[in-house]
């Protein structure tokens, strides 16, 4: 991952530069001088959290299957790079051309993945099954295996933060696929937390519920839920203890204080985000 392309140099040392000014002025951003690697940093929550990392001082490298990540930003310190995470191939060569840009990795921000169709256990095939534990659950132990090497060097120790669901702590009829895939992506994490805190990398989880201005839900969906429950859409929107609706920017501010000097003393932890709730994690 040291060799750099003759044509990324330009970029590298721009960036650097920015850098340096900031350093100067006295008052560094909180990431200056770091790397972050966002999935699925095209909607949503990647989508906030690629914007509040980089606006916290750190170079990022988007990675995403919609081809407009490419576009997200054009600054010397963001690359967003078109890839089907769960095509362990496409993905290495998206490693590969990122680190080349920036030089190596501090964050990882496990995001991508996908919400299906609520399908009932009788009437679910195994391919339905597989291509939600495809993206959601093996990929990410692609990206974490591969990344190992790279989070190990982290100056400043690397932080990998994982985006679960409240489906770890309360499973969803017709959800089989989703709640399994997230319940053992959190043992993944666990298991990683316990394997790499030698290599001082910490891992931590949020658990989101309900985050409605993101791709997973339609108004369609949306209604129909709240219905199901009796509610208004408002009603079910904040349907929680603090009555309070959660957005992809709260759940991005989670993930750079997880990523922050804030929890340089925690790993393999899980915190729920979601207003409060009945449940335990
Ligand atoms: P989203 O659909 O807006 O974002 C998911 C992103 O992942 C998309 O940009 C999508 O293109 C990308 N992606 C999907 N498959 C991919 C693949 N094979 N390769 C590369 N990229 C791929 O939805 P979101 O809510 O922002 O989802 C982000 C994470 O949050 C997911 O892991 C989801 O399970 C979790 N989550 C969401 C909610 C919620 O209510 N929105 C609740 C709990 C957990």
């Amino acid at each position: 991952y040291q060799a750099l392309p003759e044509s990324d140099i330009f970029a590298v040392e721009y960036w650097d530069l920015e850098q340096a000014k900031l350093k100067q002025a006295g008052n560094p951003p909180m990431f200056a001088g770091e790397v972050a690697l966002v999935t699925g940093g095209a909607s949503g929550i990647g989508k906030a959290s690629v914007a509040q990392l980089l606006k916290q001082g750190a170079a990022v490298i988007a990675l995403d299957i919609q081809p407009s990540i490419k576009d997200l930003y054009h600054r010397p310190d963001f690359i967003g790079i078109e890839c089907d995470l769960t095509d362990t191939n496409a993905f290495k060569q998206a490693l590969e051309q990122g680190i080349a840009q920036f030089g190596g990795l501090d964050m990882l921000v496990l995001n991508a993945g996908i919400f299906p169709v609520a399908r009932a256990i009788a009437e679910l095939s195994t391919l339905e099954w597989q291509k939600v534990l495809n993206i959601n659950l093996d990929a990410n132990l692609t990206l974490l295996r591969e990344c190992y090497p790279l989070l190990k060097l982290a100056p400043r120790g690397g932080r990998v933060v994982v985006i679960g669901s409240k489906n770890v702590a309360a499973p969803g009829p017709g959800l089989a696929a989703y709640s399994a895939s997230k319940a053992a992506l959190n043992q993944l994490m666990r298991v990683a937390s316990l394997e790499w805190a030698k290599d001082n990398i910490r891992l931590n989880t949020i658990h989101p519920n309900g985050v409605f201005d993101t791709g997973f839900w339609t108004e369609e969906v949306l209604e129909a839920r709240a219905q199901h429950y009796g509610l208004t859409v408002e009603e079910y929107k904040a349907n929680n203890l603090l009555k309070v609706e959660i957005t992809s920017e709260d759940v991005a501010a989670l993930v750079t204080a997880m990523a922050s000097p804030l929890f340089s003393k925690i790993t393999g932890a899980q915190l729920p985000l979601d207003g409060g709730n009945d449940r335990v994690i």
